[in-house]
């Protein structure tokens, strides 16, 4: 699938988010990839029930909350998602433009790109059992996932997850009603997850739609590319074989730069270099804001990103509208900005 926009964005952690706001007021259309499956970056991932308090105008806020909060004031400009998809090549175009691919198949034209990656991506971490890697991408709700791209996917399939936080739970809850099977496993009784989805997944346990065990993988079975099943061990170190089509593990997160460092964007110290005039990489029309660039006086404060992705967005326009001049405008008086913004 090929998508021509303004602007291509990589990563939708709060800074690629406020750039889509700047952006939109400046009539600039945007695409947004993140290898995650929910907007926020680390406010979602790491942090999302601490309170913040250096936003500016908000005394105290949680992570989450500021992810909603952006995703309300970004909604008129009808940004498109593309979660779940790593950014894993940049090409230059014969015409000026840049094609940016994802590892799903997405390719997405446009005049500039917007490196918001923050740390980089967010991989998966891998469980500590033997051969695992053998039932890796197997094919569509099959073998080990550690990500969940394509519900449908899962129909119809005896699944086994593991995990205690909240992804763990939300994918029990999400694909109960659909698969022919659930089957969770955390190694204690307890969980990390939001409370209201301990209980849900209780509440599933108790009408007998999902099974629960105090255990952990110890060994995955079947054929290459085919899993069938998996030795589980109990609290009691018993073990026990499970039959099981797939395996979903939850177990967190680890950041890496990932292939945006063979995209041939000046880096240092796995950061990019920008002006701070533009923040521009030194590669014409590849910006970078947020934590992922670099410059004296740099601080890696969402704040900083925000005023970063002001300065991007003009210089951006420049480049998309290279015939149309830009007028200052303020929010509170301009009726045309207003009317972008459906206040009007
Ligand atoms: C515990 C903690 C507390 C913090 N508290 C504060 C605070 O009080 N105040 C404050 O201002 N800041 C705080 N920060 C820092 C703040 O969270 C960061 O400055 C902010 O998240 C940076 O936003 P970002 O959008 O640049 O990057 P991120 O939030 O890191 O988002 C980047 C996104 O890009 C995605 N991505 C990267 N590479 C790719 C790729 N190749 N393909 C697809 N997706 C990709 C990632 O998956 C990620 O979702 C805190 C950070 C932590 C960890």
């Amino acid at each position: 699938m090929t998508i021509e926009t303004d602007v291509a964005i990589i990563g939708a952690g709060p800074i690629g988010l406020f750039a889509v706001f700047e952006l939109g007021l400046l009539d600039l259309k945007c695409h947004l990839i993140d290898i995650l499956d929910r907007p926020g970056g680390q406010c979602t991932e790491l942090y999302p029930e601490k309170p913040i308090y250096d936003i500016p105008g908000l005394p105290i806020v949680t992570g989450q909350e500021l992810v909603k909060r952006l995703l309300e004031q970004i909604k008129p400009f009808d940004p498109q998602f593309h979660f779940g998809e790593m950014a894993t090549g940049l090409e230059k175009l014969a015409d000026g433009r840049w094609k940016l691919k994802t590892d799903a198949g997405t390719e997405i034209v446009a005049p500039v790109i917007v490196v918001a990656a923050g740390a980089g991506s967010f991989q998966p971490k891998r469980p500590p059992v033997p051969g695992i890697e053998k039932f890796e991408n197997a094919g569509d709700g099959i073998g080990v996932h550690y990500a969940v791209r394509k519900m449908e996917t899962f129909r119809g399939k005896n699944i086994l997850i593991a995990g205690g936080g909240d992804s763990a739970l939300d994918w029990v809850i999400n694909l109960a009603p659909l698969a022919k099977s659930v089957t969770l496993v955390h190694h204690r009784d307890g969980f990390r997850a939001a409370q209201h989805s301990v209980n849900q997944m209780r509440e599933l346990e108790a009408a007998g739609k999902v099974k629960f065990h105090v255990a952990s993988v110890k060994q995955v079975h079947g054929e290459p590319g085919k899993l069938t099943g998996v030795t589980l061990s109990g609290a009691d170190k018993s073990e026990w074989h499970h039959e099981t089509d797939t395996f979903l593990p939850f177990f967190g997160l680890t950041i890496k730069l990932g292939p945006i460092a063979e995209f041939g964007i000046n880096l240092h110290e796995n950061l990019i270099p920008v002006d701070t005039a533009r923040f521009e990489s030194q590669t014409p029309g590849i910006f970078a804001i947020g934590d992922i660039n670099s410059y004296t006086g740099k601080l890696k404060l969402i704040l900083s990103g925000f005023h970063e992705a002001a300065l991007m967005a003009q210089a951006a326009f420049h480049i998309c509208k290279p015939n149309e001049k830009l007028r200052f405008q303020y929010t509170t008086s301009s009726s045309n900005l207003q009317k972008k913004l459906g206040v009007s």
